[in-house]
C-alpha cells in the first residue's frame, strides 16, 4: 500500500506552541488587562465579510485590497473576504447593529487576520493582530487617549524603551486636496523614475508613493514637499491638541513628516511605533483618524480613530513569560488508589490550586515527573486518607508529614 502523505502546514501560517505560545498570550492578557484600565469594551467580529466591506473602506488602490486580501465566492456565489484587518468591520457593525446609539464608542477586540504577502521572519499570512478604535469622537482627545493606551500597552510589556512614537498629522479635507496638488506635480516632475506600482499611485492616490517601500521610489518620497505649509489653521489647531495631549501625559513621540498610512480615508492624525529590533518588520504598533470611513459605506459621517498592533511582532519583543509551575502534584500510592486519587485532584482544584496530576506509573516514576514539572509539593494519597489524612512532601527539603486531607489548602497558603 502505499504511504499516506501527512498533509503541510499551509506556507504563511503558524502553529503557536511553548514558549512562542507563552509569550503570545502574555501581550493578548496584557492587552486584555490595559484596555480594562481606559475602560474600553470588547467586541468579537466575524472572521469574514462580504468583500465590499473591505474594498469600500479600506480602498480599492491600497496593497492590502489590490493584492492582500483572501477573497472567494461561497457555496452560495456571493464574494467573500477573509479579514485583512479589523477596522472595516467594526465600523460596518457600527452601522448594521444600531452601534451610533453608544457613541462615543471605545471598543477593542484581537484575533487572526489575513494577508496573502511574502511570509518572513514578522510577516505572515494568517497573523493576529490587537485593535483599539473609538468611534464617534471627533474631538483630539481621542486620538490622546488611544496613544496613550497604547504606550501604556508597551510599558506593560517592558518594550516601550525600544520603541519610538513616530507622529505625524494628513490634516483636514481641505489640507489634503492643497498637499495631493502639491505632491502631484512634485511626482509629475520625476515621473520617469518612479516605479510602475508608484506611476499608478499617481493617478489615483499619490499620497501613497511615501510610503513606498521600492528603492527608485525612496529619494523622490523623501524629497516631496511636507504637509506643514498646507496646513488649514484647523488642521495645526487639531495637531496641536494631539502633541500638548501627549505631551502632558508624559508620552515621547517624534514628528515624522513623511508617514502616511496605507488606507485611503485617514485624515488628521497618523502614527506607528517602531523598533529597529525587528529588521525590516520594525512597525509594531499602527493607526490614526479614519473620519470618512463610516460614510465610505453608507453611513452617515462619523469621526473614527484606532490603531491595530501585530501580536507576534509584540511577542518577539516581549521577554521570555515564567512558566507557570503547579503548586502540587498528587501522586496515588498504588494503582488502586488512582481513582481516589483523580478525585481528591479534583476538589483542590475546585478550591483554586493549581495540580499536576498524570496517568500512569508506580508512585516513584509520577514522582519523577512532578520533579520535572516544578511542583513544589507532592500529596500522596493511599489508605489514610479513609480516616481522612494525606502525606504531603515539600519537594524543596525533602520534608513528609501526614496532614489532614481537608487541611492541605490552608497548609500551602
Ligand atoms: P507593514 O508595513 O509591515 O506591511 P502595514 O502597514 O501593512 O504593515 P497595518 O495594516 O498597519 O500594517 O497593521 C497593523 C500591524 O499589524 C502592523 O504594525 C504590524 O505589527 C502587523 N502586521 C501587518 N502585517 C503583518 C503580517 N503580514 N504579519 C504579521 N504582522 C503584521
Ligand atoms: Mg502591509
Amino acid at each position: 500500500m502505499a504511504r499516506i502523505e501527512t498533509p503541510r502546514r499551509v506556507r504563511g501560517t503558524q502553529d503557536i506552541f511553548g514558549e512562542e505560545q507563552r509569550r503570545f498570550s502574555h501581550v493578548l492578557d496584557t492587552f486584555e488587562r490595559v484596555r480594562r484600565l481606559y475602560c474600553f469594551g470588547r467586541v468579537d467580529l466575524p472572521v469574514f465579510e462580504a468583500t465590499e466591506v473591505f474594498a469600500r473602506s479600506i480602498g480599492e488602490t491600497t496593497d492590502v485590497v489590490s493584492k492582500e486580501m483572501y477573497t472567494f465566492p461561497d457555496r452560495g456565489g456571493d464574494s467573500l473576504t477573509l479579514r485583512p484587518e479589523f477596522t472595516a468591520g467594526i465600523a460596518r457593525a457600527f452601522l448594521t447593529e444600531g452601534w451610533q446609539q453608544y457613541a462615543p464608542l471605545k471598543v477593542t477586540t484581537s484575533g487572526a487576520v489575513f494577508r496573502y504577502e511574502r511570509p518572513q521572519k514578522g510577516r505572515y499570512r494568517q497573523f493576529h493582530q490587537i485593535d483599539a478604535e473609538i468611534l464617534g469622537a471627533p474631538e483630539p482627545a481621542a486620538d490622546v487617549e488611544l496613544l496613550v493606551m497604547a504606550d501604556q500597552l508597551l510599558r506593560e510589556l517592558g518594550i516601550a524603551d525600544g520603541v519610538t512614537l513616530q507622529l505625524n498629522t494628513l490634516g483636514d479635507a481641505e489640507t489634503r486636496e492643497a498637499w495631493r496638488a502639491g505632491l502631484v506635480a512634485h511626482f509629475e516632475a520625476h515621473r520617469a523614475e518612479l516605479s510602475e506600482d508608484s506611476l499608478t499611485r499617481l493617478d489615483k492616490n499619490p499620497m501613497r508613493i511615501l510610503d513606498s517601500k521600492d528603492p527608485r521610489d525612496r529619494p523622490i518620497a523623501d524629497a516631496a514637499p511636507d504637509i506643514d505649509a498646507y496646513l488649514t489653521p484647523e488642521a495645526r489647531t487639531f495637531f496641536d491638541a494631539v502633541t500638548a495631549g501627549l505631551d502632558a501625559a508624559g508620552v515621547a513621540w517624534t514628528r515624522n513628516a513623511r508617514l502616511v498610512r496605507g488606507l485611503d480615508y485617514y485624515r488628521h492624525t497618523a502614527f506607528e511605533f517602531v523598533t529597529d529590533r525587528l529588521g525590516a518588520q520594525g512597525t509594531v504598533l499602527a493607526g490614526g483618524r479614519y473620519d470618512g470611513l463610516v460614510e465610505s459605506l453608507g453611513g452617515a459621517p462619523t469621526a473614527g480613530v484606532g490603531w491595530a498592533a501585530g501580536v507576534e511582532r509584540l511577542a518577539m519583543l516581549v521577554d521570555e513569560p515564567a512558566v507557570e509551575h503547579p503548586t502540587v502534584a498528587v501522586v496515588p500510592l498504588d494503582l488502586s488508589f488512582e481513582t481516589i486519587a483523580m478525585g481528591y485532584a479534583a476538589n483542590l482544584r475546585r478550591q483554586g490550586l493549581t495540580v499536576h496530576t498524570d496517568f500512569r506509573g508506580n508512585a516513584k516514576k509520577r514522582m519523577q515527573r512532578a520533579a520535572s514539572a516544578d511542583a513544589t509539593h507532592v500529596i500522596f494519597v493511599g489508605p489514610t486518607l479513609i480516616e481522612g489524612s494525606v502525606t504531603i512532601k515539600t519537594m524543596a527539603t525533602g520534608e513528609q508529614r501526614n496532614i489532614g486531607a481537608a487541611e492541605v489548602i490552608e497548609a500551602l497558603r
